[in-house]
């Protein structure tokens, strides 16, 4: 079917609004009617060029809509549902899945593999797409394993952020860190995956979150979310960890690092008491290194490890954050700090910039019907 979609043509220009043709479903596929993306910095980075893709390219992956059509042998999802999309799609059958893993499965490819590109330009070229997604589109196709099903009383506009920044950073606390109330918490990055860790760990009860950020206001929304400190970060780290040792004598038990540089990796870990561990989360260009002191590792039995998209289980991670949203204790609705039509797109991603944004989400039936240029 043709639709409106917005394209990456080259790195560093504006996305371009134009029609394309999305594929039919396959027998496990199901067409979604996207209805709201939140707009995450790893969008961004593929737009920018920092991380690269295949052009012409659908980003977009943040996503919330409703099911549209559903393939032959879909079975669990029906037309009407209301779905979050993950990039983590699992096939359910590989050692990592089903030894509790789902966002290592091994078979990925093969699973988001399809006989048929899913989107083409009119003239028939295929557009590559972001995750096997690609949102910033009037719909998209995805595999019945990689949608959740949401209740209908969680407003699209922040069911979402399900998708992306919460999973990452409530299921790096939950899945990756496990903190519990005799922890100290350190998260270096407040933005959509650090605010989100920032309330996974009051989720968690943790006895002290110190929020870090090189602005300001970010610090005074991360304290609105649960932070019970707050340092502000600067070019030299030295200060932040002697800030930080002020606060906590000898250092936290888990550090949390939610920006994507080699240095705030080195930071996290530089953080951390004996005993503790740097969970790092931010996506970071091909081939980067850390650097760590093999001292504070070895005699400080510290840790460093990954929870990539929060080592989640997204079918059932998502239930868990709807009950959690539906009394209170997560907040999703102050994390969406704008809500613009998709004409605007260009402008929001311009927006991220901003450090009053948490997240910006694209409604696709609010203001103006987008038109093709
Ligand atoms: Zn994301
Ligand atoms: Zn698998």
């Amino acid at each position: 079917m043709a639709m409106n979609a917005a394209l990456l043509v080259a790195p560093g220009e504006s996305l371009v609004l134009t029609t394309v043709n999305l594929d039919g479903p396959l027998p496990d596929e199901v067409v979604v009617r996207t209805e709201c993306v939140g707009l995450c910095h790893s969008d961004l980075h593929y737009a920018d060029g920092s991380l690269s893709i295949d052009m012409p390219a659908l980003l977009g992956h943040e996503v919330s809509g409703v099911v549209e059509l559903v393939g032959s042998a879909v079975t669990r999802l029906a037309p009407g549902d209301h779905v979050v999309a993950t990039i983590t799609p699992s096939c359910g059958i590989c050692r990592y899945c089903v030894a509790g893993r789902p966002a290592q499965c091994t078979r990925v490819a093969e699973v988001r593999a399809r006989p048929r590109p899913r989107v083409t330009l009119p003239g028939g070229t295929p557009v590559a797409i972001l995750g096997g997604i690609g949102a910033f589109a009037e719909a998209f196709l995805a595999r019945e394993g990689a949608l959740a099903l949401v209740p209908p009383d969680v407003p699209a506009q922040v069911s979402c952020l399900l998708g992306c920044c919460v999973t990452t950073g409530v299921g790096a606390i939950v899945h990756g860190a496990r903190v519990t109330s005799q922890d100290t918490v350190a998260v270096i990055g407040c933005g959509g995956v650090g605010i989100s860790a920032i309330q996974g760990a009051r989720l968690a009860g943790a006895r002290r979150i110190i929020a870090i950020d090189v602005h300001p206001t970010k610090l005074e929304v991360a304290r609105t979310f649960g932070a019970t400190d707050a340092i502000l970060a600067t070019a030299d780290s030295s200060l932040t960890v002697a800030q930080l040792m002020a606060l906590v004598p000898g250092g936290v038990s888990h550090a949390i690092e939610a920006v994507g540089r080699p240095q705030t990796a080195s930071l996290a870990f530089d953080l951390l008491a004996p005993g503790g561990t740097a969970t790092i989360l931010g996506l970071m260009p091909e081939g980067q290194t850390l650097e760590i002191s093999a001292d504070a590792l070895v005699y400080g039995d510290r840790r460093i490890q990954g929870a990539y998209m929060g080592a989640n289980r997204f079918l059932n991670d998502v239930d868990m954050f709807v009950d959690h949203y539906r009394s209170q204790r997560l907040d999703l609705d102050r994390m969406v700090t704008a809500v613009i039509p998709f004409a605007q797109l260009n402008e929001g991603m311009k927006a991220m910039a901003n450090p009053n944004t948490v997240r910006i989400v694209l409604d696709m039936g609010a203001g103006q019907p987008a038109r093709p240029a």
